[in-house]
């Protein structure tokens, strides 16, 4: 029987998600027994026009080139999954948006005629149909490989929309809003780091983007409490996945910057 085909591409990012792969040890080794890895650079195959059932995406579009690769992608491929806040949301160089790109290119670069770039920084949904979400910066080897066990078993990979802060009840953290009087984006940000940042006793910053009903709001509202101002609290929002309505709309509302938000 012909093992499913998987493929790993890369768009605008530090490559950081990828090494969830690379990271599995043991369980890449299996993985490479159970399916055919037909493009994945950074690990050793090559062949960017592969057909594949299971398609991971890493980063942003950001360039013309990005935009026409994307939809080669899409067809070549069964299911399409993003990995990581560049592709689910368009990332920390998303940021570009709130500024015009020639701009940032005159003020970065010594030769700016030579960059070609799109004026924006765009989640690959933005772009083409995505099957499948994993969110994070970085993703982690256990999202990867549960999305992946869940396909070859013939169902649809779920992740959870819960907040972190449930998740840092269920193994008993210690709140470092409560007991350190520090500002914490667990109770608007989803699940799946497996609260690494309140396990060091530090606030979550919203790697992992916004949970279902995030009450952003009331939350900027608690924060003032800690005696930050308006741009303090903005840069909480407006920050890896600045580009995630929630995160966004509450962001520049804080800012002042009136912004249309695309999709929900
Ligand atoms: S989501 Fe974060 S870790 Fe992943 S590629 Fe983008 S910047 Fe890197
Ligand atoms: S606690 Fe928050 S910032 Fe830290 S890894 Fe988890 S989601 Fe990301």
């Amino acid at each position: 029987m012909q093992k499913p085909k998987l493929a790993v591409h890369k768009f605008t990012s530090c490559d950081g998600c990828q090494l969830a792969f690379l990271n599995a040890g043991e369980a890449l080794l299996e993985l490479a027994n159970q399916v055919d890895i037909v493009h994945f650079p950074e690990a050793g195959p090559v062949n960017p026009n592969a057909k594949a059932d299971i398609t991971f995406v890493e980063g942003s579009i950001s360039t013309p080139q990005e935009e026409k690769r994307i939809k080669q992608i899409r067809e070549n491929s069964k299911y399409l999954i993003t990995i990581g806040a560049c592709a689910t949301t368009g990332g920390i160089q998303a940021l570009r948006n709130f500024e015009t790109a020639d701009k940032w290119v005159a003020s970065i670069y010594a030769s700016p005629e030579h960059i070609h770039t799109l004026a924006t920084s765009t989640a690959i949904a933005n772009h083409v149909k995505v099957d499948f979400e994993l969110w994070g910066c970085p993703v982690n080897t256990k999202q990867v490989m549960t999305a992946i066990r869940s396909l070859l078993s013939g169902v649809a990979p779920v992740a959870s929309s819960e907040s972190v802060c449930i998740d840092c009840k269920n193994k008993n953290k210690v709140c470092v809003v409560v007991a350190k009087g520090e500002p914490c984006l667990g109770p608007v940000t989803k699940t799946g780091c497996g609260v690494l940042c309140p396990s060091v006793g530090r606030g979550c910053y919203g790697c992992y983007g916004p949970s279902e009903n995030p009450n952003t709001e009331s939350l900027a509202k608690w924060f003032k409490q800690f005696g930050l101002g308006d741009e303090q609290l903005a840069r909480y929002f407006l920050h890896i996945n600045n580009q995630a309505p929630a995160f966004l709309r509450q962001g520049t509302k804080l800012k002042g910057i009136r912004i249309k938000v695309v999709k929900d």
